[in-house]
Parts: structure tokens; C-alpha cells; sequence
């Protein structure tokens, strides 16, 4: 679950400078505002020896705590960050677009821009960045890796459309994040646009609009005729003023990888949002477990800018591989610091693939199956990613055959976990089968208190050569 890394110092009673050194020395950069991840909690959890349970991250969120290291007394205004989402079709993208076409300035007026995942435009000389990912994957993403970069999001309801699964969805992740919302009302050009009716569904959802006495603005806008989209930018700048965004241009850069891939000609490239200090070409950086020197940085207009302020968006050319979105990039002192934290972060990132296991459980029922009648193994499958999760399911489900076959009772993305394991013990001839992942000291230690058997597997093949054997384990004897 959430929780961040300071939060986790309080939590189990020790400096938040010991949180963050046993962090580094995983190779996470990673400050004492950042969000954990469940593998670093885990980590941390063994690391530290203490047994963690989070109950409501909520409650330990401490607003003051959080602005505190922002508002240092170099710190200056920054502009806001934004994430447009909202349910498929209510116009995403299009808004986006239409944002993007009424602001371009005169000298870039005709010339041909490129998507790279963000954009800044300017209302009234003000700086806005719109996250230009449609659809809340990313958004999801990089929350889930602990990159928080939006500071205002813009749920889009289709006002002839209304509320659907999607809006619920956005809904619940905007009041996870406990960023502002601006609702726009868009497609109000159709004939068949009922802004009260949107209204009224948002209220039953607890966000109540301005002009019903709640608190969140209700936009009317049209992406099509570009109705409204002044309107919009100005309640983001009233909304970006109550919230004093600030930042430190002066420190060592710190920015949030949105979208990267590998270019022809450019080697990996990264689009980054800027969230602290200034990103300059020359900068040593490390990014995860890529690292670099920046050779370029290029905004959505081709041009090769020099530096980038807080808030500011560009693609940075010069790793050495394409890190993941939602990955922290860091300045650094030196090529060599640089390379020891990505170095770092690489053993962190093998040493979670490693696997150990015990036979014994396994080879226990095995027999037990032969002698038994059972015709059905249940297994519990945790994989690194969603590509190796569905290619395992498939082959395990084509291992069946007319005398038994594999059950799979849970399964999905992720860390072997404590449930993963109480699961496994609750159901009869069952496995627990982790590809990629391994579990930590304390989930093995259950995994033995509970007489559950854990395999894990870094190969496809000698997983499902391990299954096929306990199913010829389970047929009954040929006479
Ligand atoms: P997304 O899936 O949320 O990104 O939605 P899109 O931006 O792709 O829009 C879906 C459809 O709605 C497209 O056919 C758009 O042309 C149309 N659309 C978007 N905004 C408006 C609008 O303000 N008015 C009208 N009439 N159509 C719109």
C-alpha cells in the first residue's frame, strides 16, 4: 500500500536517515517523501526486523511534513502539473489537443510538434504542464512506483455521456491521491449535453460542485469548438495558487521519467517532468538502473533546449538504457557516482529474481497424490510481469489432461506475499509458484510455520517440467 518513506521511519521507530541509507544502498534513491513500494517494504520490514502492517495509509499522511521539504527558503513558484483522465471517449484526448492548439505561441505557430508524453503551455504568461499520456495507465503507473508528479487532475465527463465505469474508476484514483479536482463538463456543443445531470451523478460521488455550495469546480467546455478551454486554464491557475507550488531551482535536479523508449540515431530516451532543481545538458545522471550523461534535451517542438526548470518537460537523450516511467531521475555529482547507483540498483533489481526453495513439501505430496485419488492441483501463480503471468497461465492450463489437470486459484503480478501464503495453506494440494519473484524472510518463515510450499522459478520451461511431473504424480496407477 501507500506509504511513504518517512512515514515508514515513524513508524518503526528509527531516523528517517537510516530508512534512506539502507535504500541507497539497494540502489533506490529515493527521499523521505517518496512512496514505498511493497517490495520495498518487505525489504525494509526484513532489513530492520520489524513486522509491518499497514492499516490506512491515510491516517498517516502529514500534510505539513510534506510541504516542509518543498518550502525550503530557496524555493520559488512552480508551475503545476496536470493529468487529464476520464472515462474512454469523453474527449481525453481531444481536449488535450485542443489545449495544446489554442496556446502554441507565435514562433511555434506552424512548426510541427511531437508527442513525447508531456507539454507545457502558457496562459497569461503563466507555465501549465499537461501529462499528455491519455487514459489513467500511467497515471496508475507512476503512482505505483511512487512517482507523484500531478498536482491538479481534470476528471472529463462527456456532459451528453455522463458518469460511466471509467469516471468511477478516475474518481477513486483522484481521492487516493488527494490531488484537487476540476471536473470538465465536455461536448457541451451537442444538443444532447446535460451538465445537471453529470453534476448530480458527481455529487452522489461526493465531489459537489461550486455553484451547488461543494467545493469542485464544474468546467463547461467543448474540445470540438475550443468553448470553455480559457475557462478551464484559468481554474487550474486559481487552484495551482491556493496549492503554492514551490520548488528550488538551485538543487541537484530530481524528475519523473513519463514515457521513454529507444530511438534510431538517439539510443534511450526518456521524457521527464522536472520536480526539483534545474536539468541541464552536461548533467551526470542516474535513472533506476540507467545512468548517463545528458547529452540533449528536446522539448515537443524539436528544439534543443539547454536547461529545464521545475515542472518543465523534455526529452533527455544520453542513458545508457531505457528506464521505466515512472522511474526517478537524479542528478549526480559524478560519472562515477552516477554509475555506482545504477550498478547498485541493478543488483537490487537480480537479486529479487533470485530463486531458493524447498523440495520437500513438494515431493511430499507428490507421493501423497499417488497413493490418493486426487485429481485436481490447485496453484497459486505470482510473476514479475503481466507477459510472463499470461504465457505461464496458458501453458499450465494446457497441461491438463483427461485424468487431472491444474487449477489455478489465484494469480497475479507481484511479490510472493503473506496472503499468497495463507491462501495456499487454506486450500487442499496446493502450490504456491512465484516466476521472477521470491519471497522475503518473513513470508518464507510463514510459508514453514504453514507447511506451504513455495517454488519459485527464474525459467518458463522448468516450471511447467516440475508441473507435468506432479501431474503423472497424480494419475492413477496403470494396471
Ligand atoms: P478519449 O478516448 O477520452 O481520448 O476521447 P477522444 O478525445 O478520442 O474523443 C472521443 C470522440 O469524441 C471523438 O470522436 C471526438 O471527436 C469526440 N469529441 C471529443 N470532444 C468533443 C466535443 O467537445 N464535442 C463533440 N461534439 N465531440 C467531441
Amino acid at each position: 500500500e501507500d506509504i511513504r518513506v518517512y512515514e515508514f521511519a515513524e513508524k518503526i521507530n528509527r531516523p528517517i536517515s537510516d530508512v534512506i541509507k539502507v535504500l541507497f544502498s539497494l540502489g533506490l534513491m529515493m527521499t523521505k517523501n517518496d512512496f514505498l513500494g511493497s517490495d520495498e517494504i518487505e525489504i525494509l520490514s526484513e532489513e530492520f526486523g520489524v513486522e509491518v502492517t499497514i492499516v490506512d495509509p491515510k491516517d498517516a499522511f502529514n500534510y505539513e511534513e510534506d510541504m516542509a521539504e518543498t518550502i525550503d527558503e530557496n524555493a520559488t513558484k512552480r508551475p503545476p502539473v496536470i493529468t487529464i483522465m476520464g472515462h474512454v471517449d469523453h474527449g481525453k484526448t481531444s481536449l488535450l489537443d485542443a489545449i495544446r492548439k489554442a496556446k502554441v505561441t507565435e514562433d511555434e505557430a506552424g512548426g510541427i510538434t511531437q508527442h513525447i508524453g508531456a507539454y507545457t503551455i502558457e496562459q497569461h504568461g503563466e507555465a501549465i504542464t499537461f501529462i499528455d499520456t491519455p487514459g489513467h495507465a500511467a497515471f496508475s503507473q507512476m503512482r505505483q512506483r511512487g512517482t507523484d508528479v500531478t498536482d491538479i487532475i481534470v476528471i472529463v465527463v462527456a456532459a451528453d455521456d455522463g458518469v460511466k465505469p471509467q469516471t468511477d474508476e478516475v474518481i477513486k484514483l483522484a481521492k487516493e491521491s488527494e490531488a484537487p479536482v476540476i471536473v470538465a463538463l465536455n461536448k457541451m456543443d451537442k444538443e444532447s449535453a446535460n451538465p445537471d445531470m453529470v453534476k448530480g451523478q458527481m455529487a452522489e460521488r461526493g465531489l459537489n460542485p461550486v455553484d451547488w455550495g461543494g467545493d469542485i469546480e464544474f468546467i463547461p467546455v467543448s474540445a470540438k469548438t475550443g468553448m470553455g478551454i480559457d475557462d478551464l486554464l484559468e481554474n487550474i491557475l486559481l487552484t495551482a495558487e491556493v496549492l503554492e507550488l514551490k520548488a528550488n531551482e538551485n538543487a541537484m535536479a530530481k524528475a519523473a521519467v513519463v514515457e521513454s523508449s529507444l530511438e534510431k540515431g538517439r539510443g534511450a530516451v526518456a521524457t521527464v517532468i522536472v520536480q526539483n532543481g534545474t536539468l541541464k545538458v552536461g548533467d551526470y545522471v542516474v535513472c533506476g538502473s540507467a545512468y548517463g550523461r545528458i547529452k540533449a534535451l528536446i522539448d515537443e517542438n524539436k528544439k534543443q533546449i539547454k536547461s529545464l526548470k521545475p515542472s518543465h518537460t523534455a526529452v533527455v537523450v544520453g542513458l545508457n538504457e531505457v528506464p521505466s516511467s515512472g522511474e526517478i531521475m537524479m542528478a549526480m555529482k559524478s560519472d562515477k557516482e552516477a554509475k555506482e547507483y545504477a550498478q547498485k540498483r541493478h543488483e537490487y533489481d537480480r537479486n529479487k529474481e533470485l530463486s531458493h526453495s524447498t523440495k520437500s513439501t513438494l515431493e511430499d505430496m507428490t507421493s501423497m497424490i499417488a497413493e490418493g485419488n486426487l485429481k485436481s492441483l490447485k496453484v497459486v501463480l505470482k510473476t514479475d510481469v503481466h507477459g510472463s503471468l499470461e504465457a505461464i497461465k496458458s501453458s499450465l492450463n494446457e497441461l491438463r489432461n483427461e485424468e487431472v489437470k491444474i487449477n489455478i486459484i489465484s494469480s497475479g503480478v507481484g511479490g510472493i506475499t503473506e496472503n499468497d501464503v495463507e491462501l495456499v495453506a487454506n486450500s487442499e494440494n496446493c502450490v504456491l509458484l512465484g516466476f521472477n519473484v521470491r519471497p522475503t524472510g518473513s513470508v518464507k518463515a510463514l510459508a514453514k510455520q504453514k507447511n506451504v510450499d513455495i517454488r519459485t522459478y527464474s525459467i518458463i520451461y522448468q516450471l511447467l517440467d516440475d508441473m507435468t511431473g506432479m501431474l503423472t504424480g497424480m494419475m492413477a496407477p496403470k494396471f
